[in-house]
């Protein structure tokens, strides 16, 4: 067996460095805890970006994974299989949904949408052929292929990879007037994050999202509400959406759509949008595979089954409260729905890796953003016991 220190160093050698990751090596994990390759305990608080909300390798998706994989694992869309309509049918009760187009990776779901609302632009609203228009908002993260960094605002996103995409519109995050006033005869959607995630947990002003979803409503604009990270119960409701009192034309969701077994996304719709799509038009070979859906359902089974939602809930109101409860002059603000919270830190007074390199060594795993910020997202699964022992590691390292 390989030590860490070799792993790191064959890693760094053949792989591209487009990651600059924590030099944990990990080689097991069971619900919100991982273990590395020395046999250290760690608690996740990062959750692979949210895609183990249920928990790693949690036993009944692993089940309905091996389940699946004895009978059949693609077909391609070329043919029928028997479990891509029961995801279907699970998808719609969950979430309302008209219209599904199941992909694989969140970038795959945000590019679908994309499309196929632009395509309603011109067949449904008359927009000449070229000319759609797609508001988005500054700091987001929709995801890493061409047409999604054209609207990223981050340099380091951007930087060296033109020509870009053009049609996206940014306006700030949160500001309605700046939103209604960049709206024009061409304008087709809005694509937002409910909370916007890589940004740090930024949680928009209170009836933003209600008076958003009457102005897309009045000028025909449908809006997009990316909920691959916020949605699946992260907040604390199935979709983020829900806080809002609100309901999207289009939700992306992915990430913990497979409770981490394997990639699969989907864009959920009203009949207009994803209705507009004809044989031929869009496509993945691996998207709506068996082998995704069976995983899929399960993964949405024991979130709705085991009470992870209500957990999300209960005890992220916990956490925030008990970390809002840590008298630490290094910290600006604690903040977060659900198990979606985040410290950010006074940028005079410490940096935020220094502070997550400190919470590894006391077995913490989290990640910072934007240098002032660490995110804290464990597995929906945590108990109070276990954030009362996160809490300990928190104060430990922030006081
Ligand atoms: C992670 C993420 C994506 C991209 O998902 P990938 O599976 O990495 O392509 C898109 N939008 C949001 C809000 C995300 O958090």
């Amino acid at each position: 067996m390989q030590s860490s220190a070799e792993l790191i160093a064959h890693e760094q050698h053949l792989g591209a460095h487009n990651y600059q990751p924590l030099d944990v090596v990990l080689s097991r994990g069971k619900g919100v805890w991982v273990w590395d390759v020395d046999d250290k305990r760690y608690l996740d608080c990062l959750s692979a970006y949210s895609a183990v909300n249920q928990g790693h390798c949690h036993p009944r998706i692993r089940q309905a994974m091996i389940d699946q994989l004895d009978k059949i694992t693609i077909t391609s869309r070329a043919f029928r299989n028997d479990q891509l309509a029961l995801l279907y049918e699970d998808l719609a009760e969950l979430t309302g949904a008209h219209r599904i187009l199941p992909m694989n990776s969140g970038a795959e779901a945000v590019e679908s949408a994309i499309k196929a609302v632009r395509k309603w632009g011109y067949e449904g609203r008359g927009i000449p052929d070229g000319e759609a228009e797609i508001i988005v908002c500054a700091n987001n993260f929709h995801g890493r292929t061409i047409s999604i960094v054209s609207f990223s605002t981050d340099p380091t996103a951007r930087r060296g990879f033109g020509p870009f995409t053009p049609g996206f519109k940014v306006v700030p995050f949160g500001d309605f007037a700046a939103l209604e006033a960049a709206i024009t005869d061409r304008t087709v959607a809005m694509l937002v994050e409910p909370i916007q995630g890589e940004a740090g947990v930024i949680i928009p002003p209170e009836g933003y999202f209600p008076r958003v979803r009457q102005l897309c409503t009045e000028r025909g604009i449908k809006l997009i509400l990316d909920e691959i990270q916020t949605g699946l119960g992260r907040t604390g409701r199935m979709l983020a959406e829900e806080h809002e009192g609100i309901e999207a034309d289009v939700t992306l969701i992915g990430k913990a759509l497979s409770g981490g077994f394997y990639p699969v996304s989907a864009v959920l719709s009203d009949d207009a949008v994803l209705g507009i799509l004809k044989p031929g038009e869009h496509g993945s070979t691996f998207g709506g595979n068996p082998l995704g859906a069976a995983v899929a359902r399960m993964a949405l089974k024991v979130l709705v089954d085991e009470g992870m939602i209500e957990n999300s809930e209960k005890l992220g109101a916990y956490f925030l409260e008990q970390l809002k409860g840590i008298r630490s002059d290094m910290i600006a603000e604690v903040r977060g729905r659900g198990l979606m919270l985040a410290i950010e830190f006074k940028p005079e007074a410490t940096k935020a890796k220094s502070i997550v390199y400190a919470l590894k060594d006391r077995g913490v795993l989290t990640k910072d953003t934007h240098e002032t910020t660490i995110r804290i997202t464990p597995p929906l699964v945590i108990t109070r016991d276990e954030i009362d022992w996160a809490l300990e590691q928190f104060a430990a390292v922030l006081m």
